[in-house]
């Protein structure tokens, strides 16, 4: 398993990351995104949708109470989770995830590391860990082709 750590001094510099590591990604990816609240998910995901030539008039925000968020982007879609508040895998069932992912979007999770049913659909794992108030240790590890 391939692994690439980036340390971040700052949210902006997070965002810049994202933009430029998300042009990889590809529709049928899932990325598990992984650490406590204000690790910087959030802040990273909306460098990927910046980065997948997302519509800067969309603002991305936590899908902490919608669960769901969907954006478009140059390639299908977007599709942003946070599983945060879910407490039973069946209501995760009921999200439809593999049909969201068939129609040609890139999932990005949220806690994704929360439910271990969802670890085989995952293509990257990425950890945050907050080292100081505005440092940030992102190791992405890609799990499978
Ligand atoms: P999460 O989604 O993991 O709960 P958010 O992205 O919503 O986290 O929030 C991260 C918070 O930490 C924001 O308030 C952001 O301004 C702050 N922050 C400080 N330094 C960084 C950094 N280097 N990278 C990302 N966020 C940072
Ligand atoms: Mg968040």
């Amino acid at each position: 398993m391939k692994t690439e750590i980036f340390n971040s001094s700052s949210p902006e510099e997070t965002c810049a990351f994202a933009a430029k590591w998300g042009a990889l990604l590809v529709p049928g990816d899932c990325v598990a995104l992984c650490g406590d609240l204000g690790a910087g998910k959030t802040t990273f995901v909306q460098g990927l949708f910046a980065g997948l030539g997302g519509d800067s008039r969309y603002q991305v925000t936590s899908p902490t109470y919608t669960l769901l968020h969907e954006y478009p982007i140059k390639k299908g879609d977007l599709i942003h989770l946070d599983l945060y508040r879910l407490q039973n895998f069946a209501e995760v069932e009921d999200l439809d995830l593999n049909a969201a992912l068939d129609q040609k979007g890139i999932l990005v999770i949220e806690w994704g590391d929360k439910f271990p049913e969802l670890a085989e659909m995952m293509t990257y794992k990425i950890v945050f860990a907050e080292l100081a108030e505005n440092q940030r240790k992102i190791t992405i590890t890609k799990i499978r082709p």
